[in-house]
């Protein structure tokens, strides 16, 4: 049975609107997946190190038969291809792509948490999931939009669309 899950984007270098519109087109083309669609861009300050650039962020809905391990390496290969290296941590990236929720599994594996670690206090993840997916549920956390209220990132903007042509 395909299972709804909702992958995280983030992306502070090296053009990150282009950075996540190109992510979105490599979800859109994931094996034994479909993309239902994504939110608009949020920006935001930066968590952890103040000396890098502000990030852009967005949420994608997907439907896939992928098990969660198999969509973690998905994952993992498109940030590869977008050249994204691991320095410090929350350090600057072209591209993070995290797994946030898979249908209502918990998942604590050493490789994968789902919910992803953080997401109940994280306005940037929080307000486009909320806006694609106004009632979801964070399985052992509560409503979303319950968990985005109680946080506070007087630096979140959501950025209009982009003009397509
Ligand atoms: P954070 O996880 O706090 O947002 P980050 O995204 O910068 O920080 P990464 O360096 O991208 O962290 O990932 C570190 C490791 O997190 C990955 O190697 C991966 O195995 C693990 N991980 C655990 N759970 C998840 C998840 N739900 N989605 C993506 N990666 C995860
Ligand atoms: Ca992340
Ligand atoms: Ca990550």
């Amino acid at each position: 049975m395909p299972v709804l899950a909702h992958v995280g984007l983030g992306s502070n270098l090296e053009g990150p609107r282009h950075q996540i519109e190109r992510a979105l087109g490599a979800l859109a083309r994931l094996a034994d997946s479909r993309l239902l669609g994504s939110s608009s861009l949020y920006a935001s300050a930066p968590m952890g190190p103040a000396d890098q650039p502000d990030y852009l962020n967005a949420v994608a809905a997907l439907e896939t038969s992928l098990a969660p391990l198999d969509l973690l390496d998905a994952l993992q290969a498109i940030e590869q291809i977008q050249g994204r290296l691991r320095g410090r941590r929350w350090g600057p990236r072209t591209i993070d792509l995290d797994l946030l929720l898979y249908g209502n599994r918990q998942i604590d594996l050493p490789r994968l948490q789902v919910p992803h670690p953080g997401i109940g206090q994280r306005s940037f993840v929080l307000a486009p999931l909320v806006e694609i997916a106004a009632d979801i549920d964070i399985p052992g956390q509560g409503r979303a939009c319950d968990l985005l209220a109680a946080c506070n990132d007087p630096s979140l903007r959501r950025l209009a669309p982009s003009i397509q042509i």
